[in-house]
């Protein structure tokens, strides 16, 4: 390892020793970098990496808000603003009761390096608060969203700081968000938040795109390997807007998702999720309960494995981890790597922790692919909708799928050739990393310090 590097890593480690999940996406991150920062002195010379992991802004702030039955609530909210230099802060909010520094952290930091392989012009931000959407009224949720946009309003802007969901961020909280965004400013300004309605400015296919993009990813290493998507069967966990995404699109493409895991146990449908039918159910199902998927097996009579995760099943060509961070843990891996099953493609932002995806990426037998570069479609077409906001226009679903479909292509090709670039074969996970990397750095040089 670069000296540089590791002292760097280990800085990060001491400062930041009670938020794990910030130190571990560091870690991956910037062990790829080595061979980079190696053969670039300037990195170093103006200390590129201590500037990269410490954010340029985050601040927290108050949250309160009423329940239905008066009672008052105080939540924190987060907005980390991490990396400016290559456009405004873009990335999502995420309301989870976990939330906290640590977890706004590590997301912001992977959104500067998954924005920089769209291609388009995003820095890397994210946000979010400690509040537990679980069993909340929508007026319950309202209060909450226009009481959370009250204390960022003037802290965002479609030049500054452009905000969008995560988990617990939909459609719904989008819209309450951008509903208090404008009464309190007095503008119309939807650029300043993604994901929105189609009445106001959303983008068509922005709520399929995550998933959508993955499974475009997806061809891409297929392609790689002379393989097609054609009759290919798919285990994911999750089956939230991603998963369902993934699942759609598979289907348009005459692969099939057969497993799929949530919180309560597996679901196993050799016939795949394809039809308009268990698509819909499963759409429903989340929205009436996401912590159960076990209904989809009383419903369509088929095998619910409960309380178990489906890594190691064998009758399937592909694993995509869709759910949260670090769902795959070293005994999953092992898992995964003995079933013989080719292709890991990450989804969710850091499925894997770092001790379960480096064993995985030294398995011969198999291919890995990041989650910063599987999932940024998602992203990515939110940046086309900040386009079509600022140009007062509305693209078809068709040209919005095209060029996800391109940029998708794109960040396949750049990683590739990235990886190739530094000696490294056909090393996706390294080469996202140092793709993403160059880019931000070289902007960053470009503009001196501040
Ligand atoms: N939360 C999503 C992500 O992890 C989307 C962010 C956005 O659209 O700004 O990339």
């Amino acid at each position: 390892m670069n000296a540089y590097v590791q002292s760097v890593i280990d800085n990060v480690k001491a400062k930041h020793s009670s938020e794990p999940e910030f130190v571990q996406t560091v870690e991956e991150v910037l062990s790829s970098l080595s061979p980079v920062v190696d053969k670039h002195p300037e990195y170093e010379a103006a200390d590129l990496l201590n500037r990269m992991v410490e954010p340029e802004r985050m601040f927290t702030f108050s949250v309160v808000w009423m329940d239905d039955q008066g009672k008052y609530h105080t939540q924190t909210g987060y907005r980390c603003q991490f990396n400016g230099s290559i456009g405004p802060y873009k990335g999502g909010l995420r309301f989870q009761k976990n939330v906290y520094p640590g977890i706004i952290k590590f997301l912001g930091f992977e959104q500067i390096f998954k924005n920089a392989l769209t291609g388009l012009p995003i820095g890397g931000g994210k946000g979010g608060s400690d509040f537990d959407p679980a069993g909340k009224s929508a007026a319950e949720v309202m209060r909450f969203c226009q009481s959370f946009m009250t204390a960022l309003y003037r802290y965002i802007g479609p030049d500054v700081d452009v905000p969008a969901g995560d988990m617990g961020v939909g459609g719904r909280e989008i819209g309450y968000l951008f509903g208090q965004y404008r009464r309190l400013k007095g503008v119309w300004e939807n650029g300043v938040l993604t994901g929105k309605g189609l009445s106001y400015g959303g983008s068509l296919i922005r709520p399929e795109a995550t998933g959508y993009g993955a499974v475009y990813y997806l061809e891409e290493v297929l392609k790689h390997e002379h393989d097609t998507i054609e009759g290919k069967k798919i285990a994911i966990s999750g089956y939230g807007n991603v998963g369902w995404g993934i699942m759609k699109k598979a289907a348009q493409l005459g692969a099939a998702v057969t497993y799929f895991a949530g919180p309560d146990g597996y679901i196993h449908d050799p016939d795949g999720v394809i039809t308009e039918e268990k698509l819909n159910f499963i759409l429903d199902m989340r929205a009436k309960d996401p912590m159960h998927c076990k209904p989809y097996a009383e419903k369509f009579g088929c095998e619910f494995v409960e309380g178990q995760k489906c890594w190691g099943v064998k009758d399937v060509d592909i694993y995509m981890p869709a759910a949260t961070q670090n769902d795959v843990k070293m005994e999953s891996a092992q898992k995964i790597a003995a079933s013989g099953v080719k292709y890991y493609i990450e989804v969710a932002n850091m499925p894997t922790t770092n001790d379960a995806l480096n064993f995985l990426r030294s398995q011969k037998h198999m291919l890995v692919a990041p989650s910063k570069a599987v999932n940024a479609g998602g992203v990515g077409v939110s940046a086309l909708e900040m386009a079509q906001n600022s140009e007062r226009l509305v693209w078809t679903a068709e040209e919005v799928d095209a060029q996800l479909k391109k940029m998708m292509e794109n960040i396949h090709r750049v990683s590739a050739e990235a990886a190739e670039e530094y000696g490294l074969g056909y090393d996706l996970v390294a080469g996202a990393n140092i793709a993403g990397f160059k880019k931000v750095a070289e902007a960053m040089l470009a503009q001196g310090i501040f």
